[in-house]
């Protein structure tokens, strides 16, 4: 067994002090004392809060989980830690479908590898796959030319890699897909959609539960068209993805999503290749891009992503809300692991949970992480 003491241990719904984590690969409780001679780490009265779960990482720092590179998900996974990011979801761009097959191929591998102890990385928990069934008229950043009408039997094969679909609700024959895909045991999420409020509707009613990047490719919120962002907020079954990085998402409205479904925001990177490099011009998958500090566009000023870090994200939303702690720390940890139906598994430091630790100070810094009850890494 294995003891963390001295630190604010971030719960669900509470902050404990004076007490002392309890852990080997899961979670084994809250103790008054760590007994003599045990392994114990001294948090010097930071935050002890669950591992960070981002839902949608396409990459950074050169690498893509769109390059069907098992090496490349491997080093993201490690790299990933430094951010207290401790599972995530390699996230496709629409690509060929013979080439997200490989890509598929490669998540499925480190999945696998992922739950090994000599991974020290983060988990791979699946694949977001963000398309190819979207709306060309809402394609952002993704190549129209591989965009497909919904297919049931193209996703069966990878149901157990796909753990989250973004698709577009109104386009011909995405509710049937929808409801397959769910009995699947497939999240599906609307994102990359031109869907008016009904359509958005009708395709919660179908079985969406999530919505991709929200406010982002898809229309604004309109007050005689609600839309796809208005559908997703009233609703009490959709987790909302948000890209806190307070460009995509005006900061001035992150107290308004707070009041409206706190417990429903996801954070979350989309951070993409180019992201972690300095300023300048960058291939992407054959696409050029400019990073320009938080900004990441094609030539043409269409948004490409984010260069956003998890720790960030939770950040910039602590700098521009009232939330608490632990309503904070619940939007990067409980609330994706929900979102995938995983929180018996992950997300909070409960009983019988994995040991996913991190050890961060209140600027979200982070200074050790634990996977699986292993400490992975140390930062300063
Ligand atoms: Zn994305």
């Amino acid at each position: 067994m294995k003891y963390i003491v001295n630190g604010r241990i971030m719960l669900p719904d509470a902050v404990v002090d004076g007490r002392v984590l309890a852990f080997d690969r899961r979670i084994q409780g809250i103790v008054e004392r760590a007994p003599e001679g045990a392994e114990v780490y001294d948090a010097k009265g930071l935050w002890v809060a669950p591992g960070q779960i981002d839902l949608h990482c396409h990459g950074f720092k050169g690498m893509n989980a769109s390059h069907a590179s098992y090496d490349e998900l491997r080093e993201m996974s490690r790299e990933l830690l430094k951010y207290g990011v401790t599972a995530w979801l390699p996230t496709t761009m629409t690509l060929a479908w013979d080439r997200l097959e490989a890509c598929f191929a490669a998540i499925r591998w480190a999945m696998s590898d992922s739950q090994k102890p000599g991974w020290r990385g983060a988990q791979v928990l699946g694949c977001h796959a963000e398309g190819p069934f979207i709306s060309p008229n809402r394609k952002g950043a993704q190549d129209e030319a591989y965009i497909l009408p919904p297919d049931i039997e193209k996703l069966r094969p990878w149901r157990d890699v796909v753990r989250l679909m973004t698709i577009a609700p109104e386009v011909p024959g995405a509710l049937p897909f929808i409801r397959q895909a769910r009995k699947l045991g497939v999240t599906l999420s609307m994102g990359h959609t031109d869907a008016t409020y009904d359509q958005a509707k009708a395709g919660i009613e179908a079985g969406i539960t999530h919505a991709t990047h929200l406010f982002n490719a898809m229309p604004p919120l309109h007050h005689r068209e609600p839309g796809a962002v208005g559908a997703a907020l009233e609703d009490n079954r959709v987790y909302c993805e948000l890209i806190a990085d307070t460009f995509h998402v005006s900061p001035a409205l992150y107290p308004m999503l707070s009041k409206l479904a706190a417990r429903r925001l996801v954070l979350i990177t989309d951070s993409i290749e180019a992201a972690g490099m300095p300023d300048g011009e960058y291939d992407q998958m054959g696409q050029k891009i400019i990073v320009d500090g938080i900004h990441c566009r094609f030539p043409d000023g269409t948004i490409a992503g984010s260069s956003l870090t998890m720790n960030n994200a939770l950040r910039n939303f602590s700098l521009n809300s009232e939330l608490s702690s632990w309503q904070l720390v619940n939007m990067a940890t409980l609330q994706p692991a929900r979102a995938i139906g995983m929180d018996d598994r992950k997300g909070a430091l409960l009983r019988g949970r994995d040991a996913d630790i991190t050890i961060a100070d209140s600027g979200f810094n982070i200074h050790k992480v634990f996977v699986g009850g292993m400490l992975v890494y140390e930062g300063n």
